[in-house]
């Protein structure tokens, strides 16, 4: 299965092959400020499995991980491991936004507190076991 995506412009584009590793929400106060967003919602992928096109940027936003934004509109694409092993996609920039749904939620302990999960999902303080 191939899943395509893109920034709000359209100057950046991505393949994803095959399947994710997982498809979570994280909440961590890192996620929240580098995305602009109450929470973070990505499809894992292994970076190997991923093709980007186009002028992206990226901004260290911890000792492991990249944000990577289109330098034209700014929509921020990707967390990526500085390790070269995996990559998250953000869900809303597939082309089909419905492509996955996430199966949990992580860093709960430092979601922000307006938010209110009644999905059902399993929900873990921290990065999961
Ligand atoms: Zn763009």
């Amino acid at each position: 299965m191939t899943r395509e995506g893109g920034c709000l412009c359209g100057a950046v584009r991505f393949t994803c092959e095959g399947d994710p590793l997982n498809v979570r929400v994280c909440h961590c106060r890192n996620c929240q400020k580098a995305m602009g967003s109450p929470f973070f919602a990505r499809a894992l992928y292994e970076q190997r499995a991923i093709t980007v096109k186009g002028d992206t940027g990226r901004y260290p936003s911890s000792d492991h991980l990249d944000r990577v934004f289109c330098k034209q509109c700014g929509t921020r694409l990707f967390s990526w491991r500085r390790n070269g092993t995996a990559a998250g996609v953000a869900l809303a920039t597939f082309d089909d936004r419905n492509a996955f749904a996430p199966t949990e939620h992580i860093w709960v302990s430092e979601k922000i507190a307006w938010v209110r999960l009644d999905d059902g999902l399993p929900q873990y303080p921290e990065g999961p076991i």
